[in-house]
């Protein structure tokens, strides 16, 4: 199940798992008030992405802290503080919000074992 009803998640913290590849993306939802829900999950396994500077594909170790939260439609007050996706159709795609986290891990600058150490000396 990857796609959860908004208003299946109650303050009981709802716990999800849902994988992609080699990675793995767990954790809970919560009701933190009225159309408000908050994310805490890891993601952890590994991806397979290029080096920035070989472009040599690699399979990149994950261990990354996920927070965030979820709207069901407008939330007023200080959501602007917040780190706010708004959800479609009342519901929570898991798989899509993996999807997004995982593009923002391989927009990162990363680059290979082998890269490591050598980058340092490069002029930029
Ligand atoms: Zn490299």
């Amino acid at each position: 199940m990857t796609r959860i009803p908004f208003k299946h998640v109650n303050d009981n913290p709802l716990d999800f798992e849902v994988k992609r590849e080699n990675a793995v993306f767990s954790g809970n939802l919560a009701l933190k008030k009225r159309n408000l829900v908050q994310l805490n999950g890891t993601i952890t396994g590994s991806i397979s992405i290029p080096c920035d500077l070989c472009a040599e594909i690699v399979e990149k170790e994950l261990n990354e802290e996920v927070h965030f939260y979820l709207s069901d439609g407008i939330v007023h007050g200080n959501s602007d503080e917040l780190d706010l996706v708004e959800v479609e159709n009342s519901s929570i795609d898991m798989d899509e919000l993996f999807a997004s986290e995982l593009e923002l891990i391989k927009s990162d600058y990363f680059c290979c074992s082998s890269c490591e150490g050598s980058s340092l000396e490069r002029e930029f």
